[in-house]
């Protein structure tokens, strides 16, 4: 047992629900949580005789992933029918793409797994993103719902059939849980940032399949175990456990057993949200015939260069370049740029802050430590609390003359959501001004002195109660302007005054 190793290989197949308004091959509307099988029609309900014709937007959404996934984006590609049945998909075929994808041979760069959390800032700034292969991404028609509800009977709801879905496969490149999540998380900002996808979980619009094995080394000898393809899961969090929990449970079952993966022998497993576990769904997954032949009611995509150029033209910064260069540019610690590059409206809020001359670490405080928490509480973007960008600025500029504390800030950012009014006048209006008028300031000093000759003595003895003592005094002379005197000013005259 001395020499025993194990590696782990992950895979990963995600379907992405793309943001049209209409359906794939038909104008119904793509809808979420209307009344059963009101969004339909003869074409997607495949009734005999209808003609599918192409959501030319979800096309282009399609190949505008494929180019932020570096993927190699051909002229040509087609549409297949792949068949099996199923109650859902009423055609008894999907019209999906079988062997020209429109996007192939392509990465993506994911940031460390876990780098933000697990470990100190220093370690996560210098980390390394890392870049897993994709293999290939076709665009296809999701199927319909089928409910298990009560009684003993199930029913459909075909709304969702037809909305267009984008299929990603990666490369085996991912190494456990944590790094599947990562590339998760990643691929939902990018798809967000083109405005491609709303990627809402819990409206299912995102799913991942990960297939999952060990190559285990022992006594010099490399055996591989069975792949598992774990089914439909739509949380980052049961895609991260279930991998987690796949790794442990091959690593257990190959030291009972021995088995090792042998030609075919793959299967399928289901999540058990509750229990935490994968549960066999099928033990032998046959190749499937799926007879997948090119769809003959579709004329196969000609992609023009002008037509792809123009589709490149809608391409952005992406976010995880965008976090870099916030820590290149802005200084920021890789969290904080993390943060901020999260939501395309807060990155493009903050930039705007800081082009008004805003110092980029004080609007980036004001933003993560006040400006999202309300977003969150609100349920809308930081850009969209009815705050403009400049009086963000501005109060950061506050911040940093000293004219506010940081208590403050925070409490004038809330009253500038709520009634739309600049900063220093409401910093004015709430009498939050901080006092930092030297002559003022002293004064009020001389006055606490002479009022707590006890505390002045403890100062002065210089012995363990000094450094309380004059805490003690900062304190007084704090309440005596109710919190308005500046205490970095306060705490230089009373050093001052103690020589
Ligand atoms: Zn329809
Ligand atoms: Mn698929």
């Amino acid at each position: 047992m001395s020499d025993f190793q194990h590696k782990v290989i992950v895979g990963l197949e995600i379907h992405v629900q793309l943001c049209t308004r209409s359906k794939m091959f038909c104008g119904c509307a793509v809808a979420f949580g209307e009344q059963a099988n009101s969004r339909v029609c003869p074409v997607c309900l495949g009734m005999p005789g209808v003609l599918p014709v192409m959501n030319k937007q979800a096309f282009e959404y399609a190949v505008l992933v494929g180019l932020a996934l570096n993927c190699e984006i051909p002229s040509f590609t087609k549409w297949d029918r792949k068949s099996y049945y199923y109650p859902d998909l009423p055609k008894n075929y999907q019209i999906s793409q079988y062997d020209l994808p429109l996007a192939k041979d392509g990465f993506i760069q994911i940031p460390p797994a876990g780098g933000k959390k697990a470990k100190g800032k220093d370690e996560a700034d210098s980390a390394q993103s890392k870049r897993i292969g994709i293999i290939r991404a076709h665009l296809e028609e999701d199927a319909g719902k089928n409910l298990h509800t009560a009684g003993n009977f199930s029913s459909v709801d075909l709304n969702r059939t037809g909305t267009p879905l984008l299929e990603i496969v990666s490369e085996p490149d991912l190494s456990g849980g944590a790094e599947a999540r990562a590339l998760a998380v990643e691929l939902q900002r990018i798809v967000r940032y083109l405005g491609v996808s709303e990627g809402d979980m819990q409206k299912g619009q995102m799913r991942f399949e990960p297939n999952i094995n060990l190559v285990i080394t022992k006594d010099g000898k490399e055996f591989k175990t069975p792949i598992v393809e774990v089914k439909n899961l739509n949380s980052f969090r049961a895609l991260e456990r279930s991998i987690d929990y796949e790794v442990q449970r091959q690593l257990d079952e190959f030291l009972e057993t021995g088995l090792v993966l042998e030609m075919g022998n793959k299967t399928t497993r289901g999540w058990d949200d509750e229990r935490e576990v994968t549960v066999l769904q099928r033990e032998k997954e046959e190749a499937h015939d799926y007879r997948y032949f090119p769809e003959p009611d579709l004329v196969p995509v000609e992609l023009t260069d002008a037509w792809l150029d123009e589709i490149r033209g809608r391409l952005c910064e992406l976010p995880l370049a965008r976090q870099v260069r916030y820590v290149e540019e802005y200084k920021l610690s890789d969290y904080d740029a993390g943060v901020l590059t999260g939501e395309r409206g807060t990155a493009d809020f903050f930039e705007s802050a800081v082009a008004t001359g805003g110092e980029p670490k004080r609007v980036c405080n004001l933003l993560t430590q006040v400006g999202l928490k309300l977003a969150n509480e609100k349920g809308c973007g930081v850009d969209e609390l009815g705050v403009t960008a400049q009086s963000v600025a501005d109060l950061a500029g506050m911040v940093a003359l000293g004219d506010v504390s940081a208590g403050a800030a925070a409490a004038i950012f809330e009253a500038m959501a709520e009634t739309g009014k600049e900063p220093r006048l409401l910093a004015d209006e709430l009498s939050l001004i901080q006092k930092s008028d030297a002559g003022e300031l002293e004064a009020m000093v001389d006055e606490v002195l002479a009022a707590n000759p006890q505390a002045v003595k403890d100062v002065t003895s210089g012995g363990k109660k000094s450094k309380k003592a004059r805490g003690f005094l900062l304190g007084q002379v704090m309440q005596k302007t109710k919190g308005q005197a500046n205490p970095k000013v306060v705490s230089e005259i009373i050093a001052r005054k103690f020589g």
